[in-house]
């Protein structure tokens, strides 16, 4: 009993002297945390910050300016495309030709921001901008890849500045400068655009070298910055596009092959009426060579919307034409 007390009060005796010593050591401690008095800045160390705070509200400024870009960018081209594709679901001439001259102003000469044959290169190596450095391109692509799924090759017929600029001259030249290659030859001259796509692939996988756009796409143009060879092939194409409607689009453009091939998933096709096969009207209207008897050659079709309009003249198309004397006479007869 005796031990067992005597036990206890020497253990909360050594409490208690522990706590004594921790009581002892703690504003100890305490103090040797507490910071020193800084000396007083100098002129020079006041001079020092000022110049460390101007950098930090210059780069804080820079952040802000570029975020704000990137959603003017963002915001312009959305415009852009809503606007496309507003004037495809109103199947508008007019609209078209705005649409185009939108296209040539803005995502040509203003953004020089075109899909080109680099993006295909760059989705090969695994290479593409960072999402946060290029929202507008990615919209661009998505828009682009997405609309050639739902309706074919949208992106040719309104949104590519080089194929606005070429559909915009063919509006202007008169039609006396126009040779319409024959169709047997047009025929073989689509698959040209294919070999262009495959042989830049094939070279480009063999040499690395993405330079290669700059001789056979036009598209830097829109930069106004080319050399002597450059220049010397994009006047030859213009001069030949005078007398060949949509040449290079229709023969040449590697973008517009890869478009053509991914547009063979299209879901929202142009409508046929079985008057089609024989009538041949819209076969005539067709600058891009994408009507052959009733069927729509969808790698071809740029959606255009030329034969749409006329499919759905009800004073033009034979199939209205057909239906309304099949009525009056049924009328007559009864
Ligand atoms: S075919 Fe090529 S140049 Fe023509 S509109 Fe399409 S992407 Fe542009
Ligand atoms: S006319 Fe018709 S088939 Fe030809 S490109 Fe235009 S939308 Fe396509």
């Amino acid at each position: 009993m005796t031990s067992t007390r005597s036990r206890f009060v020497v253990a909360v005796g050594a409490m208690l002297l522990l706590c004594l010593a921790a009581g002892a050591a703690l504003p100890v401690s305490l103090q040797a945390q507490e910071p020193e008095t800084p000396p007083p800045l100098s002129l020079d160390d006041l001079a020092a910050l000022d110049a460390l705070i101007d950098e930090d509200e210059a780069t804080d400024n820079a952040v802000a300016e570029f975020d704000s870009g990137a959603v003017i960018d963002v915001a312009v081209l959305s415009a852009v495309l809503a606007f496309a594709l507003f004037s495809f679901k109103k199947r508008s001439e007019p609209l078209k030709i705005v649409s185009w001259v939108l296209s040539i102003g803005y995502l040509g000469f203003y953004k020089a921001s075109l899909v080109s044959v680099v993006d295909i290169f760059g989705a090969l190596r695994a290479s593409l901008p960072a999402f946060q450095d290029g929202q507008a391109y990615y919209l661009l692509i998505a828009f682009t890849l997405a609309s050639t799924v739902f309706w074919g090759r949208l992106y040719c017929g309104r949104i590519c500045a080089f194929g606005a600029l070429t559909q915009l001259m063919d509006r202007i030249i008169p039609s006396r400068f126009r040779i319409d290659p024959p169709a047997w030859v047009d025929k073989r001259l689509v698959y040209l655009k294919y070999i262009m796509l495959g042989s830049a692939v094939l070279y480009f996988l063999a040499s690395g070298d993405t330079l290669v756009y700059r001789y056979i796409e036009p598209f830097w143009m829109f930069t106004l910055n080319g050399n002597t060879v450059m220049w010397t092939l994009l006047t030859v194409l213009l001069l030949a596009t005078v007398f060949v409607r949509n040449l290079y689009c229709r023969y040449l453009c590697s973008v517009g092959a890869g478009l053509g091939l991914l547009s063979n998933l299209t879901v929202f096709k142009i409508k046929r009426w079985g008057e089609c096969s024989t009538c041949r009207l819209c076969e005539k209207t067709c600058e891009w060579g994408a009507i052959d008897g009733p069927k729509i050659l969808v790698s071809e079709c740029v959606r255009c919307d030329d034969c749409e309009r006329l499919y759905a003249d009800e004073d033009k198309c034979p199939h209205w034409l057909i239906k309304k004397h099949v009525a009056t006479r049924a009328a007559r007869v009864g």
